[in-house]
């Protein structure tokens, strides 16, 4: 790397007895897995050592069944038989040379033991803090002195299991964080009261690790640049308390992994969240300490990540959703291709794993978690079986994943396209307010496309069956996506609304998309529940309509919570004068005014409005496909070996699922494949090995 602008990225780093042969730092990120699918597992982080990440850590890590955060699928180091499965994924990590960190966790009261039923444990009694009713036991010193012994035997553990670097967490609102806050910790003995006293715990087990394994492993404490000890989780930060903590404990870990306790700024959306976000937070703390510090802001731009070295932000570049949506992103910049880097596009789909306790995916990188269920590697495809010439039709996500990976095997591709704009769905989204990295997911392929010459690009081609009958390819995949419906078809009303198929003024996003803005009072019907309803809220009220975001659940974009867009998005709107009203459901409109039913009551409410956007469902565009199978001349195996319709046009979805489908469909083309047994089923050890 001498000479390159990015060496410095690329420099050997000392954290205590280990060193790290980067700067490339996956921080601790859940992977829906944890626990319960170590093969999976262990298929994920290998790949990352695989693609030069210097450091790569495991999701939280629980030490006891008292911190039993199911259905979230946490790390476990309960007892000896979890070493195991560790194992998998240490090996992984070290084939590679790559350094393998573990993030042990007290859980406190965050945790609600759903399926240990042990009673969870914290500084007081307090209140379950992810909403469920219990509350906590506040620990004596005899519970001290156990929890202290569960960390330090699952450090032991962490050790057996091969792991360099052990990991203190004491922040997010965990038991430290806990014990370390003024608003949460009432307690009268040495563990409560004056700060010192509430860092008594982190104090005890950093020491305790240290004693334990610290003369083999780092051990690191992941830690926030503010709400510590006084703020906590809904508190303000209290001037000068980080400071006081360094004071205390800056030269105790070896390493300092830094964040923010807000979740929704640490790993925001780029919808609200620009990258290097945390800078301002971040950039004291080096200067409290002398080892080394970590910390994340979403970077993707090797320019972006020199720079915070060479300013003393950070010593290494943290990642977590980067290193998904590429896990070969610091190979590809030694290699001098940083044009290659499949960039994050922050729209945390990864996140929504954890919350759905499922193996993550990712909207840019459709082989996070199918690395060994699949035997998909993020680089590498299987080569073409024939020569074959295959027609896509529709340069959405789908299609252009598609053509990418079809023409990364090796085949002929065809990629025809209606329109002048390439990239379908993601382009006209990414106009939307908030939305414009949404773009990258069409960036990046077109750019892997650029360097293929057997991938042919045919715009303004709108396709019908008898041109793709001439054109004659051997297999035809049709990408051709979904619209909206206009007929209030969705979630709450699978059987349409009355009157709504040609009322007029009755506008869907595709038609805001499109330049169409409704004049006067706006009704945006939101029956999707995931973002398009707020961007398009949004959207129209900053071209000055009147809007009124309407929808069946009991809280704007519901599903919007397992992405973090909920929050935010309900608080932008407020803030921009959006009118919100829930739990009603969309009866009729006649283009004057709209019937809404509350959906406990049935009791009806009449809205003025002059215009209703429907945000429901999508339709599949897929009448090529229809007309080419039932076509005069079409005969499956004669004119063509397969026509298939994949991605929305199949079944409508997220992006994710859209790019995914375009993938899948390239890697089974020519191959056989097992309908019974699609994927590997991964299982824990203790029932089967
Ligand atoms: P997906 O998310 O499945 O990729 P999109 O809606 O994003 O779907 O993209 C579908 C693309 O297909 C659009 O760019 C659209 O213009 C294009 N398309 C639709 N019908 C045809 C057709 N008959 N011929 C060529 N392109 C088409
Ligand atoms: Fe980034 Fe979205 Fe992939 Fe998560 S799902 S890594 S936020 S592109």
């Amino acid at each position: 790397m001498s000479g390159s602008p990015y060496g410095i990225l690329f420099e050997p780093v000392k954290i205590g007895p280990v060193t790290a042969k980067n700067r490339f730092y996956q921080v601790p990120h859940c992977t829906g897995s944890g626990a319960l699918r170590p093969r999976i597992l262990a298929g994920l982080r290998g790949s990352k050592a695989e693609g030069g990440w210097g450091v790569i850590n495991t999701e939280y890590c629980s030490v006891h069944p008292s911190s039993d955060d199911l259905p979230y699928p946490s790390a476990t180091l309960w007892d000896d038989r979890d070493i195991r499965a560790h194992r998998l994924t240490t090996d992984k990590i070290h084939e590679h040379g790559a350094l393998a960190g573990v993030e042990l966790c007290l859980g406190g009261a965050r945790m609600a033991n759903l399926e240990t039923r042990e009673v969870a444990l914290s500084s007081g009694n307090l209140p379950n803090l992810a909403g469920n009713p219990f509350q906590c036991r506040e620990m004596d010193k005899s519970d001290i002195q156990d929890a202290r012994r569960w960390h330090r035997n699952a450090a032991l553990r962490a050790k057996s299991a091969g792991f360099d670097i052990v990991y203190i967490y004491a922040t997010h609102g965990y038991m430290l964080s806990q014990f370390m806050s003024g608003k949460m910790n009432h307690r009268t003995d040495e563990y409560g009261g004056v700060l010192e006293n509430r860092i008594r715990l982190l104090r005890e087990i950093i020491e305790d690790t240290k004693n334990a394994v610290g003369n083999d492993l780092a051990i690191a404490v992941r830690f926030s640049a503010e709400t510590n000890g006084g703020g906590g989780r809904d508190g303000a930060p209290i001037p000068g308390e980080t400071e006081e903590i360094f004071g205390h404990l800056g030269e105790l870990p070896d390493l300092w992994d830094i964040n923010v306790s807000d979740y929704s700024l640490e790993m925001g959306l780029s919808r609200f969240v620009p990258e290097g976000a945390l800078e301002p937070y971040v950039k004291s703390i080096k200067s409290m300490t002398t080892k080394p510090v970590v910390s994340v802001g979403r970077f993707t731009s090797p320019d972006t990540m020199v720079s915070q070295i060479k300013r003393g932000v950070m010593d290494f570049i943290g990642a977590a959703r980067p290193s998904i949506a590429d896990p070969y992103l610091p190979n590809k910049i030694a290699e001098g291709r940083p044009e290659d880097i499949r960039e994050c596009i922050g729209c945390n789909i990864c996140y929504t794993g954890d919350g759905k306790g499922v193996p993550i995916r990712c909207t840019q990188n459709p082989t996070i978690s199918e690395e060994w269920r699949r035997g998909w590697h993020p680089e590498k495809i299987n080569a073409k079986r024939s020569d074959d010439t295959i027609l896509v039709v529709g340069s959405g996500p789908t299609g252009l994943e598609a053509a990418h990976a079809l023409g990364k095997r090796g085949y002929s591709v065809m990629l025809a396209e209606a329109t002048r704009d390439l990239g379908g769905r993601v382009s006209l989204e990414s106009q939307l307010p908030g939305l414009r990295q949404w773009a990258r997911v069409r960036d990046y392929r077109l750019g892997q496309i650029g360097k293929l010459d057997n991938v042919e690009i045919f715009r303004e081609s709108q396709l019908t069956a008898e041109q793709v009958l001439e054109i004659a390819p051997d297999h035809v995949a049709i990408a051709t996506g979904a619209s909206w419906r206009r007929d209030g078809y969705g979630a709450n009303a699978l059987g349409c609304i009355d009157g709504l198929s040609s009322p007029p003024n009755i506008f869907t996003p595709d038609d805001i998309m499109a330049g169409n803005v409704p004049q006067g009072r706006a009704i945006v019907y939101d029956d999707d529940h995931y973002y398009m309803g707020t961007v398009i809220a949004e959207s129209l009220r900053l071209k000055g309509v009147d809007v009124t975001l309407v929808t069946p659940e009991d809280v704007v974009s519901s599903w919007g919570a397992y992405t973090m867009d909920r929050g935010r998005a309900q608080s932008r709107l407020m803030k921009l004068g959006v009118n919100l009203s829930v739990s009603k459901s969309l009866s009729s409109f006649d283009g004057q005014s709209a019937v809404f039913a509350c959906t406990y009551t049935g009791r009806e409410t009449r809205v003025a409005a002059d215009a209703v956007v429907m945000v429901t469902a999508r339709k599949p565009n897929d009448s090529l496909y229809k007309d080419l199978v039932s076509h005069r001349d079409y005969q499956v195996g004669v004119t063509t070996k397969s026509v298939k319709k994949i991605g929305d046009c199949d079944a409508p979805g997220i992006i994710a699922a859209a790019v995914f489908a375009g993938h899948r469909y390239a890697r089974d083309l020519d191959e056989v494949v097992d309908t019974d047994n699609p994927l590997k089923h991964d299982r824990v050890f203790s029932c089967c090995s």
